[in-house]
């Protein structure tokens, strides 16, 4: 078998995003490695297509109770976000991966940049629920904005 990467399964083109679609980087089926796709949201219960959500707090917090992501009709959606970043993490734990590419700017798995939870197409500094899972528990997180490190990073893999 070949190297194993986590990836968030919007990429490969699921329709898993929540509003029915995907977020397919075709370039991605170039690299020479073995795809474990996860979606953390369908994961945790949520169906598709979803209502849209966002973080109130940053990730830490949340995971730790003090924080919730709530969709756009004001529906606590956190114990879903949490249980499906959990059981998509331990997917990825199990075949042994070191490295997951991410879709940028999602509450799961965004990396870097997230919204802010106003509901008003706002970003702010942070990572989405699922990625600050992943880091902590040291897999390298790539965000899908960027392929030419995805590209550099995964030649690398082992
Ligand atoms: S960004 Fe993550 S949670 Fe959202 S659709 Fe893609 S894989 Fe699922």
């Amino acid at each position: 078998m070949g190297k194993k990467v986590l990836i968030s399964a919007c990429l490969l083109g699921k329709n898993c995003r929540y509003n029915g679609g995907h977020s397919q980087i075709t370039e991605l089926n170039e690299i020479d490695v073995e795809w474990i796709p996860v979606c953390p949201e369908e994961t945790g219960g949520l169906g598709t297509p979803r209502p849209s959500a966002e973080m109130q707090d940053n990730a830490e917090n949340i995971l730790n109770g003090k924080g919730k992501v709530v969709n756009n009709k004001g529906i606590n959606v956190t114990s879903e976000f949490i249980r499906g970043a959990e059981k998509s993490l331990q997917s990825g734990l199990e075949t042994g991966l070191k490295t997951a590419i991410l879709k940028s700017k999602s509450p799961s798995c965004g990396i870097g940049k997230i919204y802010d939870g106003s509901f008003t197409n706002t970003l702010k500094t942070g990572d989405g629920i699922f990625a600050h899972l992943c880091q902590i528990n040291e897999i390298t997180c790539i965000s899908s904005d960027n392929i030419n490190q995805i590209k550099k990073t995964l030649a690398k893999v082992k």
